[in-house]
């Protein structure tokens, strides 16, 4: 089993604003590991908020050795073997994930969610993520995802309500925000929601920074809508200390190190009553079709992250009418 690696580059259509940082494009890292003729292929889309670009991530594969794991079916003891090279680097642990899947599937001849069990035709649709913007080009962005059913708005300005307003002045779309940690106290929020309330949105993502667990519960008290994790909860870790304090939670299969610990998470996360939402940074094909294979057993999909971007290396699930439309092709389901 040989184990490769290289840096790619994508490039957003559009620059991409958050509460946090405006981005042009991002670096991502590709694994490729090749055994029996076949090869399977992962990617690691490295995110700062959690401590990792794609100089950590190539670091922590360098010290991967793949060679003596015979049996590439034995995912449990491989994976756990990866874990135990180094805390942390989700991502670049996902990237070896997503490739051995990839292998095994494309071993066993079938795609993955047929692999896992799972049904390719339940899958809700995908939200299509609009940045924060501008307020005046707010109508051209939402003219832009006219075939997408469900929007996420991010926010975190003082533009925030206005913002709402104005996009539900122009669809009758499902409406969904991230704030992304960008309120700055529980009554900030507390009156934002209320005010974004009347608008009619479905949810919010992580109001306040993901430490205020307290907040967060209080909130979850204080308004109508679902109140949904996503900075709070990187991985399965944390699930005891912030279950009671949200509705629900957003895994990203960078965040939690995969496809196997995601489907661990779900089931607990399933356990205490939590809602799911299957979201992702901003990732090629092949992380976005990695992640696509498990999202039936999600309530709520924001799996856009390669469509935001205008080289794409790669061709796999498609998004039709805001749906993701898994294919027959074995593994990821990645077209050659
Ligand atoms: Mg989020």
């Amino acid at each position: 089993m040989n184990l490769r690696f290289r840096e790619i580059e994508l490039k957003l259509n559009y620059p991409f604003k958050t509460s946090r940082d405006t981005k042009n494009s991002v670096k991502r890292v590709i694994v490729e590991i090749d055994h029996d003729g076949i090869t399977g292929i992962g990617e690691a889309a490295p995110s700062p908020r959690y401590n990792e670009n794609e100089t950590t991530v190539i670091e922590f594969l360098k010290k991967i050795s793949v060679a003596h794991h015979e049996d590439k079916f034995l995912l449990e003891e491989i994976l756990g073997d990866f874990d135990s090279v180094g805390a942390g680097n989700y991502s670049a642990k996902a990237a070896l994930d997503i490739a051995l899947h990839d292998w095994i599937g494309k071993k066993m001849n079938i795609p993955l969610w047929k692999y896992f069990g799972f049904n390719s035709t339940k899958i809700p649709s995908t939200s299509f993520t609009i940045s924060i913007d501008d307020l005046n080009l707010i109508e051209e962005k939402v003219k832009q995802a006219k075939n997408f059913h469900v929007l996420k708005i991010k926010v975190g300005t003082d533009d925030d309500i206005e913002i709402i307003k104005k996009v539900r002045d122009l669809t009758d779309k499902s409406i969904r925000v991230d704030a992304n940690e960008g309120w700055k106290n529980k009554e900030v929020a507390l009156e934002k929601i209320m005010a974004m309330e009347k608008f009619g949105i479905e949810f919010v993502e992580q109001p306040l920074q993901s430490s205020d667990i307290e907040g967060h519960a209080w909130l979850k008290e204080n308004v109508n809508i679902p109140i949904i994790a996503d900075e709070s909860l990187v991985n399965i870790n944390d699930l005891a200390l912030i279950k009671d304090a949200f509705d629900g939670i957003n895994i990203k299969i960078m965040k939690c190190g995969g496809l196997r610990k995601s489907l661990e998470l779900i089931q607990f996360a399933k356990y205490f009553g939590l809602k799911i939402m299957l979201g992702c940074m901003i990732e090629s094909s092949v992380g976005i079709s990695a992640a696509s294979h498990i999202a039936s057993l999600a309530d709520y999909v924001d799996l856009d992250g390669n469509l935001l971007i205008k080289n794409d290396p790669f061709k796999g699930v498609e998004t039709i009418n805001g749906k993701i439309t898994l294919n027959n092709i074995s593994g990821i389901g990645l077209i050659n």
